[in-house]
């Protein structure tokens, strides 16, 4: 076991990341438990089992994928678009620990046509379609956007092939949310093995890890029963050896701000702005991300 500095080990008692290497400084490593920020989004999106479970292993993906980030505010944002009755998972990770997201059918009971049949797996949920992948800080003026298929709709499968396909990096990843016969989500986690160097035997390397992996009982399990990053990462250091680099804190915050959403509503006409008010009786604007809600007066718009 490594030693812990006080810190760590009040960051273990919540969600965090570990960040790390495996084989000297032929792979890295991130190691996510997420519970309570998926039981966050769970309660604030009101989503049923299949749309939390699609939406707690996109959270778990984006803060895997943003696992390198070094800057503050560095984000990356995943958005997987299928032809499933899920439609549409957004999740989105911002340096150095903050994630929100939201799904855009939180209930499929709601939205299934009586015939329709019930999806069983996030796979058959979202369907295919594409997965959006940005990356950015908020001084960028251009920021990176790669498109790639959604070819399974099963989120860690299709995050491997973006990476293999747009970034030509292999990776292996688990993703897990483990939820109780009431819904209610027990444990969520995940892990990323990713290719940092190029000598000959990395990618033998790599098959050996995932060999290894898929021997490890279910990720969402293990943090359900209680395991922290740590102990999970040394499950991994059990068949290779292993370095940690990090350990850190992970939380559901959304920046929106009533400032921002008055911005928007702004840039509305007076028209469009009376027309609105006078059909539903206020001036009200729900965030996406996070479902925080805040009231304008009409004048207060028309002043800004
Ligand atoms: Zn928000």
């Amino acid at each position: 076991m490594e030693h812990l500095r006080p810190e760590n080990e009040t960051t273990l008692n919540s969600d965090h990341m570990l960040h790390g290497l495996i084989h000297g400084d032929k792979f890295r490593c991130a190691v996510v438990v997420l519970t309570e920020t998926v039981r966050e989004a769970q309660s604030r999106h009101i989503t049923d089992p299949l749309a939390t479970i699609a939406l707690g292993q996109a959270l778990v993906a984006a803060s895997l994928a943003g696992s390198n980030l070094k800057a503050a505010q560095d984000y990356v944002s995943l958005s997987f678009q299928g032809n499933g009755p899920l439609k549409t998972i957004v999740a989105e990770f911002m340096a150095p620990g903050l994630l929100r997201g939201f799904a855009a059918v939180p209930s499929l009971a709601q939205n299934l046509k009586m015939e329709a049949q019930v999806p069983r797996s996030v796979g058959e949920g979202l369907g295919i379609g594409t997965l959006t992948v940005r990356k950015s800080n908020p001084q960028d003026a251009t920021p990176y956007a790669a498109i790639s298929v959604m070819v399974t709709g099963e989120i860690a499968e299709d995050m491997a092939s973006y990476y293999l396909e747009s970034e030509q990096i292999p990776t292996a990843l688990l993703l897990g949310v483990d939820l109780d016969s009431e819904g209610y989500v027990r444990g969520a986690g995940g892990i990323l093995i990713q290719k940092l160097g190029s000598e000959d035997d990395v990618e033998e390397l790599l098959i050996d890890l995932e060999g290894e992996l898929k021997d490890i009982e279910s990720i969402s399990k293990l943090v359900s029963s209680g395991q922290n990053a740590l102990q999970i990462f040394s499950k991994i250091g059990a068949f290779a050896p292993t370095q940690v680099l990090e350990i850190k804190p992970l939380r559901f915050l959304c920046l929106c701000s009533r400032e921002r959403m008055a911005a928007n509503l702004s840039t509305l006409s007076s028209h469009e702005l009376k027309e609105l008010y006078e059909s539903v009786g206020k001036l009200e604007v729900t965030c996406v991300y996070c479902k925080n809600s805040h009231n304008f007066s009409l004048n207060e718009i028309l002043k800004t």
